[in-house]
Formats: structure tokens, C-alpha cells, sequence
């Protein structure tokens, strides 16, 4: 985290789901000034925090990028349209009009000299090709090239990459990107629609488990492979990168790749009961195989995410199991209640 306490810290993407936990972790570390941004209206943020800034505004308006960047000492830009797989492969217009929000957020990170700019990127920039054997292949950072990242979302993250690059090599500014592999955790999206597999699954083990259901549908085979990141990691990621010389993007992911059988293996033994699968298909899927090769990152920071997916999958299915029960009885109170006590 950056030293001086002083310096105002924005995020941008502040009321979703990463954002909201890179706040908190700033707050416990003392920092006071800080500038949360989203485009959702306040009540809807995942976490807020009422000692911060925080602004509703809609960064894909040029103006509002502005307001954002003035007087900032760093900028993690995180806002982006994104989802799981569901929403990624039906909406790839709204996934790459996310260009909009980092081209602006750099031109105002320019305009107000902000020293240091941050940008999330995604695995999903890798060659589709590299990623077609169920084995799991690690990826390297330079297998982003030659280019033939995902649809709509990817060729966004990997423009954006590039758009960090050449306003750091033509103008000075000082740009770090992570490319983060499936981050998961407490707060973040479990319905609805644009959440990830291991939300998704513990949702789906859940409610089996409270209505007595005794099947549960899995997106594809279930031999898809992928490696998932807790949240604490994905933040000592951030904080080590930004705070690095590490200039060209690098992986920020686990390397435990499990099968999504595998996943639902592990949240069923959490919940302690066992499920008939039903696979469909027909359902989006993304590619067949993808794991976080570390080698990088372990080089240059001696560190890579650690934490096993047992643990943080536990942690991930208790918050869940809550919202769950809390949703069902209606109970808004609960997650209002909730927003509060996050420390
Ligand atoms: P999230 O959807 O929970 O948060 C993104 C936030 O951006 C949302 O709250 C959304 O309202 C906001 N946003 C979208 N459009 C905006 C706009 N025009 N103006 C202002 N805010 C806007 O997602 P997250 O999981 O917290 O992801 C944060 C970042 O990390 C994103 O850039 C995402 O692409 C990247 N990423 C996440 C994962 C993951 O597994 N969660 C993996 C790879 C990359």
C-alpha cells in the first residue's frame, strides 16, 4: 500500500465486488483519504465506507473521469463491465465499451499528473488456442501473444494493457497492470446473472442443501479447468505490483487449477452432502483449460497467491450461506447491517 497516508487513493469500480475489499484493506492500513467510484447508485455498492469519497458517477462520460482523477497521488482503476462466462459471452459490445473507461481514466490521470496509475486486466487476454486441452496449461505472460484473447471482454483488457503501455512509455505515466486469473471471496456477486463459477457452485450447493434438492446443474462437462484467487491474495497482489518495477503485465492468480468437478467436490464436502450433477452443454463455458503459470511473479516479488482453495472456498460458502438465508426471508437488513461492520 502506498506509504504516505496522506495522498488521496481513488478506485474506481469502488462498489463492486474487488473494489470494495482494496477500500477496506486501505481504511485498516490508515489511510483517510480516499475516493471511491462506481456507477451504481450508493445503496447498491457491495461494501461502502462513509469516511470515504464516495461518488456515483458514470466513467464512460469523459467529465466524469475528470472529477474522479483531480488531485488523486494513485488511481486502481477496476470499474469494468464484466461477469463469468454467462454474461461475458452474451454482452461482448457492453464488455468492450469498458475501453472507454480506462482510455479516459488515463488521459485524466495525465491531465492531473497523477504518479501512479493501476489496471486490472484479466487472463482472459491469453490465446484461445493455448487454452484448448482440459490439462489445465499454465499460462506464461507472453503467451497473450500472438493475439487471440476472448471474445468482446478479452480484446477490451488486452487493448487496455496496451493503452497503459504507451501512455507510460510516451507520456511518463507510471502504469502497473495485473492480470487477475478468477478472483473469488466474501462480497462478491453470487446472483444474478454475471457471477463466477465458485459463487455460482456454492450458490447452487446452498440451495440444494436448504430445499432439500438433490440435483444440481453444471455449466459443460464439469472437466473444464481453471485456478481461483482468493480475495486477500488478489490484494497483496495489487499492493506488491503497484508498488513494484515490474512495468509489463504479469499473471496475479493461483496455480491449485481444479476441474469444476473438482469445485463442486469441494463445496459439497463443505456442506457436508452429496449431489446427483446434471451437465448441460449447451451453457456457456469458456475455454476448455486455463491455469496462472507463476514462474514470473515469483522471480521478481518471491511471492505468488497462496491461500488453498479449501480455505478460501470455505470462507466464500459461509458468506454466501447467509446472504442466502438472508435473501430468502427478505431480509435486506442483514447485508445493509453487513456493509457497517466491514472493518
Ligand atoms: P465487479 O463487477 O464486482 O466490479 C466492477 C465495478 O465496476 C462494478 O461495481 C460496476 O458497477 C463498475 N462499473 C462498471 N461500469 C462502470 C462505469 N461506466 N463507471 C463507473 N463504474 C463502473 O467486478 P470485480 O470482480 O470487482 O472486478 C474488478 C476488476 O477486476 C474489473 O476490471 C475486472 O474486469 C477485473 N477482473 C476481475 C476478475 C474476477 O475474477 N473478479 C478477473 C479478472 C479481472
Amino acid at each position: 500500500m502506498p506509504d504516505k497516508k496522506d495522498g488521496l487513493i481513488v478506485v474506481t469500480g469502488a462498489g463492486g465486488f474487488i473494489g470494495g475489499h482494496l477500500i477496506s484493506a486501505f481504511r485498516a492500513r490508515g489511510h483517510k483519504a480516499i475516493r471511491a467510484v462506481d456507477i451504481k447508485p450508493l445503496q447498491d455498492w457491495y461494501q461502502r465506507f462513509d469516511d470515504a469519497e464516495n461518488l456515483s458517477l458514470d466513467l464512460n462520460e469523459r467529465e466524469n473521469c475528470d472529477v474522479a482523477a483531480r488531485g488523486a497521488d494513485s488511481i486502481y482503476n477496476l470499474a469494468a463491465n464484466m461477469g463469468g462466462m454467462g454474461f461475458i459471452e452474451n454482452n461482448k459490445a457492453l464488455c468492450m465499451l469498458s475501453v472507454l473507461i480506462n482510455s479516459q481514466m488515463l488521459q485524466a490521470a495525465l491531465k492531473y499528473q497523477v504518479p501512479r496509475f493501476f489496471y486490472a486486466s484479466s487472463a482472459c487476454v491469453y490465446n484461445g488456442d493455448k487454452q484448448t486441452s482440459f490439462e489445465a496449461p499454465s499460462l506464461k505472460e507472453e503467451d497473450a501473444y500472438p493475439a487471440m484473447p476472448e471474445d468482446g471482454y478479452g480484446w477490451e483488457k488486452l487493448f487496455s494493457e496496451r493503452m497503459c503501455r504507451h501512455f507510460r512509455e510516451d507520456f511518463g505515466l507510471r502504469t502497473r497492470v495485473a492480470r487477475f486469473h478468477n478472483v473469488y471471496g466474501p462480497w462478491g456477486t453470487w446472483y444474478g446473472g454475471r457471477e463466477k463459477a465458485p459463487a455460482a457452485i456454492c450458490r447452487k450447493v446452498i440451495e440444494a442443501k436448504v430445499k432439500g434438492k438433490s440435483e444440481i446443474e453444471i455449466w459443460g462437462s464439469g472437466e473444464q479447468t481453471r485456478s481461483f484467487m482468493y480475495i486477500d491474495d488478489c490484494l497483496k497482489g495489487i499492493d506488491l505490483i503497484m508498488e513494484s518495477d515490474i512495468l509489463e503485465p504479469i499473471n496475479l492468480g493461483s496455480s491449485e487449477a481444479v476441474s469444476i468437478n473438482q469445485l463442486v467436490d469441494l463445496a459439497e464436502e463443505i456442506a457436508g452432502i452429496k449431489l446427483k450433477r446434471k451437465y448441460d452443454l449447451n451453457a456457456p463455458k469458456g475455454v476448455n483449460g486455463r491455469n496462472s503459470d507463476n514462474t514470473r511473479i515469483q522471480q521478481l516479488l518471491g511471492w505468488e497467491p497462496n491461500t488453498s482453495l479449501r480455505d478460501g472456498l470455505e470462507k466464500t460458502y459461509r458468506w454466501i450461506y447467509d446472504q442466502y438465508l438472508a435473501r430468502e426471508r427478505g431480509d435486506a437488513s442483514v447485508v445493509r447491517e453487513a456493509f457497517t461492520a466491514a472493518p
